[in-house]
């Protein structure tokens, strides 16, 4: 990758443990395509976008979604001049939609609050919308060498091992976070911000730490003491509860299937859908008619069908069972909503949950996909 040259450093100290990460660094660091070479100026807008992309999801995932963007909108203007639905539609499958949301919502921000240029401030960073503490420190650090201390799960587990802190997470979250603070070199922080990732993804990870390679083990107390892959130790999670709802598959005997947008705010906001009640925890008595999910309009005399097999997906604290009942509208008016080609239902933003219930009624041939056979 070439670029500008970066700002030159003042020669600073390093402690041992930032020296030794920062050579094992330049020799060993991981090829990414939002990564850039030492003597390159980075380009905030790239830095932002991987790091938006992978809160919670691994690089491999992210690798495509991020070329994929960057073809398509290679500047902060070309993001936040895009309609909504196009991003939504890109970062389909990536999951947790309200990031694509803050992600257009901030290249908005950036472009007209900001000059088209992300801040170089990382309080500045955390104003703006999607970027908490981790994001904010991440850009401050890696797209302007700033000193910055970004700490995510990955790294609370290296500092619990070089420092062998037995309390549980989350209780040990705020002693962590000031370990690897006081480890943050003033000379190249966005470089060894990356090192400490690459050392979390590549070495120190969480089931078999690979000591013998490490570069920090010389520094390393669980390393010394022994039992590095029991550390941190977490504290019990809660079971995650079950919430059930039902989705109705409506179809016109023309070859169209109703779909709705869900409320801009919540889970999914904003995602097309096909029309489902709400999702609530099993047992507490709410209805789950037709009329939860397709509101007023539909014909009472629709005979719907319940399909044999329930679709179920796990969001983040929460399992999901939903029923698909499936019925053709008949009659002169048809209800209103959307109504999509079977063909065209890909070019809508579906969230993976929705996807999976189109996969389940194909699977059980509902007339719709018997008609669209035939032709
Ligand atoms: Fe992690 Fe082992 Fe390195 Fe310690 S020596 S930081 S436990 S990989």
């Amino acid at each position: 990758m070439t670029g500008s040259p970066r700002r030159a450093h003042k020669p600073r100290r390093l402690d041992a443990l930032s020296k030794d990460l920062l050579a094992w660094y330049d020799a060993h660091r991981r090829t990414l395509p939002w990564r850039y070479d030492p003597g390159d100026t980075p380009d905030p807008y790239r830095v932002w976008l991987s790091e938006i992309m992978l809160q919670q999801t691994t690089v491999a995932t992210v690798i495509p979604y991020f070329e994929k963007f960057l073809a398509e909108w290679p500047t902060v203007d070309a993001l936040a001049d895009a309609p909504l639905d196009d991003v939504l539609l890109a970062w389909a499958g990536l999951g947790y939609y309200a990031r694509a949301r803050n992600l257009h919502k901030c290249a908005k921000v950036v472009r007209d609050r900001h000059g088209s240029e992300f801040p170089a401030d990382e309080d500045a960073l955390r104003a703006l919308p999607g970027i908490g503490p981790y994001t904010a420190a991440a850009i401050a650090s890696i797209a302007f060498d700033l000193k910055a201390t970004p700490v995510d799960g990955n790294i609370e587990r290296v500092m619990a091992r070089l420092h062998r802190i037995e309390t549980p997470l989350p209780d040990a979250k705020k002693e962590l976070t000031q370990l690897a603070v006081g480890h943050t070199p003033n000379a190249r922080p966005g470089d060894y911000a990356q090192a400490l990732m690459d050392l979390g993804a590549t070495i120190c990870t969480p089931k078999r730490p690979d000591c013998g390679i490490c570069p920090c083990h010389e520094h390393c107390k669980a390393f010394t003491a022994g039992g590095a892959e029991q550390l941190p130790k977490k504290r019990p999670k809660p079971e995650k509860p079950v919430r059930r709802g039902t989705v109705y598959w409506l179809e016109w005997p023309k070859g169209t299937v109703l779909i709705r947008r869900r409320p801009e705010k919540g889970l999914l906001g904003g995602m097309w859908e096909i029309p489902s009640t709400e999702w609530h925890s099993a047992g507490n008595g709410r209805s789950h008619g037709p009329e939860d999910a397709l509101g007023v309009g539909i014909p009472a005399s629709i005979k719907w069908a319940i399909l044999p097999m329930t679709v179920k997906h796990t969001f983040t604290h929460f399992h999901l069972e939903l029923q698909i009942v499936q019925s053709i509208a008949a009659g002169r008016k048809k209800p209103k909503g959307q109504w999509v080609r079977l063909e065209e239902l890909e070019k809508y933003a579906l969230p993976t949950v929705m996807k999976k219930v189109v996969t389940q009624v194909r699977a059980d041939a509902g007339p719709l996909f018997a008609e669209t056979k035939k032709r």
